[in-house]
């Protein structure tokens, strides 16, 4: 029942006709989890949490850092240095301190998961990568819960509800491999307008209310494309794929797997050099402190550089990198060249690049710069 404190709280919400006294009960008797408390987590958590969400779970390990501040407005100058968790359970129960929040200070892992997510309604995918966008994707499977995925990418966002248990597809049928690893910048590297996770992370708390109150339309089946230069919202189709590993007919993911592995990405930073072409910061060190006579090239955008960089070294952003093959040819294609970004993704497609050029004494620097930070 709803006292007359909450009542008069959520008034604005009994003349709708779709959720009146007994939605807003609902609503109460309710429980989300966010997965991560960032940029899409922040808005998305904020409004469930003024609209009157019961319980709202979120999950993340780390702390509020300086640069959060532009976007995940969850976070404030006063939370600093916090964790992300009490950061955000202090502003929430600010706005309403009827919800109950429930921290789980944590990565979301394949033998965590299940057991974290069991306890809730729906799930608010806020990652920012992929092992764990396809981890949320398939715990929300297994437990048949929606999971109401979005994504950003610089001035763009999409956003779509997977739920195979109610007639649509899941992430795999849109995207059955991961790409790459390092094909797609993070939000750090290709850089991200802080209003635009607001976007998609409002667009997420209202999808996640629309499904406990039994609302309107859900977009299953329907990837939401949102370009915010032009303004324009785009509307795909999805098919729920037959062949999918997951919820197609033959699957082959019948549980939770290694979706580091899967994906491609190491679990812990490589800083250690695995093969030919690559050198460790210990070795990059021991160079530049013993005369060293080739080339240090650092790949990263201007910005990166201006935050941290190693002195000797010469800036040349990876897009601009093959611009800077006819000088490096004519310091002979045996100069030894080594080339660094800020975690060696980066770096390793640029030597990949000068071995198909012919150069024979190219190296990256395994862990990049922030390895070289933690020597
Ligand atoms: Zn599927």
């Amino acid at each position: 029942m709803l006292s007359t404190e909450e009542k008069a709280r959520y008034a604005r919400h009994f003349s709708l006709s779709q959720v009146g006294l007994e939605g807003q009960e609902r609503l109460k008797n309710s429980s989300v989890l966010c997965i991560g408390a960032g940029g899409l987590g922040s808005p998305s958590s904020l409004y469930l949490a003024a609209a009157g969400i019961g319980r709202i779970g979120i999950v993340d390990p780390d702390v509020v850092e300086l640069s959060n501040l532009q976007r995940q407005i969850l976070h404030g100058q006063s939370t600093l240095g916090i964790s992300k968790l009490d950061s955000a359970e202090a502003r929430i129960n600010e706005i309403n301190p009827h919800v109950k929040v429930e921290k789980h200070a944590c990565h979301f892992t394949s033998e965590n998961a299940l057991t974290i997510a069991a306890d809730y309604d729906i799930i608010i995918d806020g990652t920012d990568n992929f092992p764990t966008r396809y981890l949320s994707n398939d715990v929300a499977f297994f437990l048949k819960k929606p999971n109401i995925y979005a994504s950003i990418f610089r001035f763009e966002g999409q956003l779509s509800v997977f739920a195979p248990h109610l007639g649509g597809p899941c992430y795999r049928c849109m995207l059955p491999e991961p790409p790459d690893p390092g094909s797609v910048p993070s939000c750090a590297e290709a850089g991200v307008l802080g209003v635009l996770p607001g976007i998609l992370g409002s667009l997420q708390a209202m999808e996640a209310i629309k499904l406990i109150l039994g609302a309107g339309t859900p977009p299953l089946g329907r990837l939401i494309h949102y370009d915010a230069l032009s303004t324009a919202f785009r509307e795909f189709q999805l098919r729920r794929d037959p062949e999918c590993p997951l919820c197609g007919e033959n699957p082959s993911v019948t549980q939770l797997i290694d979706y580091q592995a899967f994906c491609g990405t190491p679990e812990c930073q490589v800083t250690t050099p695995t093969g030919p072409g690559e050198i460790s910061v210990e070795q990059l060190q021991e160079k530049l402190n013993t005369g060293f006579g080739g080339i240090l090239i650092d790949v990263r955008e201007t910005w990166e550089h201006e935050v941290a960089n190693i002195d000797t070294a010469r800036l040349v952003p990876l897009a601009t990198f093959p611009s800077m093959l006819d000088e490096l040819k004519t310091m002979g294609v045996d100069t030894e060249i080594l080339i660094l970004c800020k975690s060696g993704m980066r770096s390793a497609r640029a030597v990949e690049f000068l071995f198909q050029q012919g150069f024979t004494n190219t190296h990256n620097v395994v862990g990049g710069i922030d390895a070289w930070h933690r020597l």
